[in-house]
């Protein structure tokens, strides 16, 4: 999971109307750049690039009821309340209570060390020891931890319609990538053609992955999806992970991983 630097509230304050934020999260954190070309947008729990229908997501529920109390109602408009999430991790988190303690989140914890994204679709937990259960439930509460539903079509041909289907792509996609720009390290528009490709069909992690051992494209990577390199998670010039994450915007429980 891609993690992300916020940043103070564009508006210095909070939103009357919570949509009004979606393009400034967008800009800072949810969007992949190619030179002056905005090549897609990306939720930020599962990094499907999502051309429709991506929503203003809320970590705490604003929904969530409790008897009589609504406690997170007050941040309905709350700039640090928000990420971006597509219909299928939103709905799936739906008004599930959100404790800040209890789960890794892309805009304060490094979530890049925190999961394996394996070459069969599967998301796994790469934490040991205490962090291990919080990035658990961060994949519970997302629904990334599902397992993939085969769907052929009147062919017999596997079609991916869900999220896992996806990141089985994405992997074909990248090691085919890898293999291009491993036939000729120093072309640069071959290099160039690869990071295209990451930013169309999104799943950074995935692509990080299999360059793991190319810092140049890693590099390339982390600036190319927005709010990445600002999120400090990563070093600068071996593009290793960073952890604990530093958190630049001393965001309540932050630091976690
Ligand atoms: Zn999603």
């Amino acid at each position: 999971m891609r993690p992300v630097k916020r940043g103070a509230s564009p508006i210095g304050n909070d939103f009357n109307d919570y949509a009004d934020a979606k393009v400034y999260l967008v800009s800072r954190i949810g969007s992949g750049w190619y030179g002056q070309t905005q090549v897609a947008n990306y939720c930020s729990y599962c990094e499907r690039p999502i051309s429709t229908n991506l929503a203003v997501e809320h970590i705490q529920p604003k929904g969530l009821t409790v008897g009589l109390i609504q406690p997170y109602a007050h941040l309905k408009g709350k700039w640090e309340n928000f990420l971006l999430a597509c219909v299928n991790c939103n709905s799936t988190k739906g008004d599930e209570d959100v404790l800040l303690s209890d789960l890794l989140l892309p805009d304060r914890d490094n979530t890049f060390i925190a999961f394996n994204y394996d070459q069969d679709g599967i998301v796994s937990i790469a934490l040991t020891g205490p962090s291990a259960p919080l990035a658990e439930k961060t994949l519970s509460i997302t629904g990334l931890d599902k397992a993939a539903t085969q769907s052929l079509d009147d062919n017999q041909r596997a079609i991916a319609l869900e999220r896992v289907g996806q990141r089985m792509n994405a992997w074909l996609l990248a090691r085919s990538a890898k293999e291009d720009v491993d036939a000729e390290p120093h072309n640069q528009r071959i290099r160039n053609g690869a990071v295209r490709t990451a930013l169309a069909h999104g799943f950074f992690s995935i692509w990080m992955k299999v360059f793991e051992n190319d810092s140049d494209m890693r590099g390339r990577l982390i600036s190319a999806f927005r709010g990445t390199q600002d999120s400090g998670c990563f070093d600068p010039v071996t593009t290793a992970a960073i952890s604990p994450a530093p958190n630049p915007d001393a965001l309540p429980h932050g630091s976690k991983s």
